[in-house]
């Protein structure tokens, strides 16, 4: 019996709707190709359509009606002249993060062939890494407020929270990735010479858990040094884990080091599976271009591979991405116009679906 998986695709507002059928036309096509089953079942809530005719971003039951699928395939939320944007965001995506306690926020930072990045002294092979970043806990705590508002005194607070758990589970995520990939190298970006006691426990977690690991070699870096050393270095990164803050921000830098943001992959994962993850592009939802045809489908493309790779089909998660990087480099007659080209969504798409049919 082949395996079957359970997929829930949310494809969300603007572009999310055009680019998750060309992720779900390639991950059939990986399907097939690779003998598994995936059971589809889209939803049409997390999107400003359901807002406006319910008055919320989701059904109350969401937890009960998502929370038996293997994997969430997200396409993008956000519909400001509709929605709020804060409305749309936390009423959707940032509650399956927290409910679904999905603490790692993984995105891959590589620069794939046929792609043009705009470090001019690197091409693909030199940046090829990951930034983990804490998704739950850190610099993003409501722990705090205003005092003597209205005053010459007026002061204002917010808490960073870092809990043993928090920390630990999101540095060994990083650990175990790191020891899984050729380099072994790991380094978590700080700040323990400016920010006095939140910074410094970090470290003291991470040197204690890299001593679990001694087949990886593990640095740090301060946040500052590391975001320069991303542009002018990045071939010396292969697992970079950072707190909420630190990590939001690399995790935006890191792929902005890679070419155009419709390329770039990520994925919100609960690591003991007791949740299923969610993956998405890390573009929104682009309502500059919506409803054109002509959003670039590589990044929900490759967060169909991140989502294959995650359930354990690896073969086929390598054949999809293979298949990205070879219809990116060999046929310029389907790259959308943020690639250069003049072709569309659906063209780019089909072309890869066709690639991993007959590629592999
Ligand atoms: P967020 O939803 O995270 O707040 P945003 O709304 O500021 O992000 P995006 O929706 O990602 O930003 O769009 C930023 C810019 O990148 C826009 O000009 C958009 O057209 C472009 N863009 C985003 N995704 C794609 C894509 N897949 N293909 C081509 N261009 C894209
Ligand atoms: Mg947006």
């Amino acid at each position: 019996m082949p395996q079957r998986y359970r997929i829930a695709a949310l494809p969300g507002d603007g572009i999310g709707k055009e680019v998750v059928p060309e992720g779900l036309r390639c991950l059939r096509a990986a399907a097939d190709a690779y003998g598994f089953v995936l059971d589809v079942e889209e939803f049409g809530f997390a999107s400003a359509e359901y807002w406006l005719r319910h008055g919320e971003m989701m059904p109350k039951d969401w937890r009960e009606v998502l929370g038996g699928f293997d994997a969430i395939f997200f396409g993008a939320v956000g519909w400001p002249e509709a929605v709020p944007d804060h409305v749309s965001l936390w009423g959707s995506l940032l509650q399956l993060r927290r409910g679904f306690d999905q603490y790692v926020n993984l995105r891959p930072v590589r620069l794939l062939r046929g792609v043009r990045g705009p470090l001019r002294d690197h091409g693909p092979g030199d940046i090829d890494f990951y930034v983990v970043r804490e998704n739950t806990e850190g610099e993003y705590s409501s722990i705090g407020g205003r005092i003597f508002e209205g005053t010459e005194r007026e002061t204002v607070l917010q808490e960073t929270v870092m809990t043993r758990t928090g920390v630990d589970r999101v540095l060994r995520y990083a650990f175990e990735l790191a020891g899984s990939r050729p380099e072994r190298h790991l380094t978590w970006a700080t700040k323990s010479n400016g920010i006095s006691i939140s910074m410094p426990y970090w470290d003291e977690r991470a040197a204690e858990m890299a001593l679990r690991y001694p087949h990886v070699t593990a640095d740090k870096d301060h946040i500052d040094i590391l975001a320069a050393k991303f542009v002018l270095q990045p071939e010396r990164y292969d697992v970079v884990v950072a707190s909420n803050l630190f990590g939001d921000i690399l995790s935006d830098l890191g792929p902005a080091c890679t070419g155009t943001i419709g390329v770039a992959p990520s994925a919100n994962i609960n690591p003991e599976r007791v949740h299923p993850s969610l993956f998405e592009p890390v573009h929104g939802s682009a309502p500059d271009i919506a409803g054109r045809g002509i959003a670039n489908p590589v990044g929900q493309i490759w967060s169909g591979a991140m989502m294959l790779e995650h359930l354990g089909e690896t073969a086929a998660a390598a054949g999809v991405l293979a298949a990205v990087e070879s219809v990116l480099e060999r046929r310029p007659d389907v790259l959308t116009p943020d690639l250069g080209g003049t072709a569309t969504t659906t063209a780019l798409g089909a072309a890869i679906a066709g690639h991993i049919t007959s590629g592999q």
